[in-house]
């Protein structure tokens, strides 16, 4: 819908606009009010060049968009209906528990095996493991490939799917050679476009999960939207999406919790929401709370980091991770919440 900055626009206007859609397929219907004069688009109007032309005329205050930009995320897509079932856990029927630690240890793989355990007994449907880390400081430990090996040998003792980070193709090709079930899309690689189509055409055949966090800097709820939809254009409809807090911090947080934004995106999307309170508040003191928080916002699952051994661990953990005992009594409160959000 183009709404002009005038009460109506003159002939030559409705000229040049009607050229410009009708180089895209598109014709114009004005819609005559007493006072103001509106011109439908009719016709595909998703066409960004298009919208961008006529923004770009110094006659018209706006487009409004009737059609929704996302055609495979949008809720009203045909997609609407697709279901992600991981660990025996259908999106939407249950609360869907994604744990673990933050950074795998290569030097003490015990750590890791005893927390895959853990996580099992806690309740956990997927286990998480980074095995190649973004760190902030190029100086920190950056992750390692024997830890890859270590993330596949707890799924074999566990039988836990796994899931693990990548930044770029390579990981990327590795990862899903060695049988990872679900790959991160990390805050800072979440407006990584090549990353994004990269992933979308190495998982296009495959049941690979996808869990894209939502970057610290992504502003419209679009913006998250449209990382998803770089995805699911190559096949595989597979994707989780993470809000994990943004930026700027609320003080004395890691990030700005953004669990709230939950009942927003369900509003617009079919995907399942699953929250990441760790890297949200990053304090593991905060987290159960943060947890029960993005479950009363409508989550459909949470991803915690947890370690058997906080003090041990590297990475977020010794700040972040809860202890399996923490975890398993945030697990059975989020459930109690999930069943009272369901009014069951
Ligand atoms: C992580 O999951 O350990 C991580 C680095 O997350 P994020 O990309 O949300 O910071
Ligand atoms: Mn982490």
């Amino acid at each position: 819908m183009i709404l002009p900055n005038t009460n109506r626009l003159t002939a030559a206007q409705l000229a040049e606009v009607t050229a410009i859609v009708a180089e895209f397929g598109c014709k114009i219907q004005p819609i005559i009010g007493t006072v103001r004069t509106i011109y439908a688009i009719v016709g595909d109007e998703r066409d960004e060049l298009m919208i961008n032309r006529l923004e770009g005329l110094s006659y018209i205050d706006r487009i409004d968009r009737i059609q929704s930009p996302f055609k495979l995320m949008d809720r009203r897509s045909d997609l609407a209906s697709h279901r992600i079932t991981l660990g025996g856990v259908t999106l939407g029927e249950e609360l869907f528990i994604i744990a673990g630690q933050c950074t795998i240890d290569p030097k003490n793989p015990n750590y890791f095996y005893e927390t895959a355990a853990a996580m099992k007994e806690a309740g956990a449907h997927v286990l998480r493991g980074g095995v190649w880390k973004p760190r902030t400081n190029p100086y920190s430990f950056q992750g390692d490939d024997k830890s890859l090996e270590i993330l596949m040998e707890a799924h074999r003792r566990t039988g836990l799917p796994v899931d693990a980070e990548v930044m770029d193709e390579s990981q990327l090709e590795r990862a899903l050679a060695a049988g990872v079930h679900m790959l991160q899309v990390g805050a800072r690689n979440a407006l990584n476009y090549s990353l994004l189509r990269a992933i979308g055409r190495a998982v296009a055949d495959r049941t690979t999960v996808v869990l894209l966090k939502r970057s610290l800097h992504m502003g419209p709820l679009s913006e998250f939207i449209s990382a998803a939809e770089y995805i699911a254009a190559f096949g595989n409809p597979n994707i989780i999406l993470c809000p994990r807090g943004t930026s700027p911090t609320l003080d004395g947080y890691r990030n700005h919790p953004d669990e709230s934004i939950t009942p927003l995106l369900k509003e617009k999307t079919w995907a399942p929401v699953v929250v990441d309170p760790s890297h949200s508040v990053g304090k593991a003191l905060y987290v159960p709370a943060c947890a029960l928080a993005a479950v009363a916002y409508g989550a459909d699952g949470l991803c915690i980091e947890a370690h058997v051994s906080p003090s041990h661990g590297i990475g977020d953990d010794p700040k972040q991770a809860l202890t399996p005992k923490v975890l398993t009594e945030t697990i059975a409160q989020a459930k109690q919440l999930w069943a009272l959000r369901r009014g069951k």
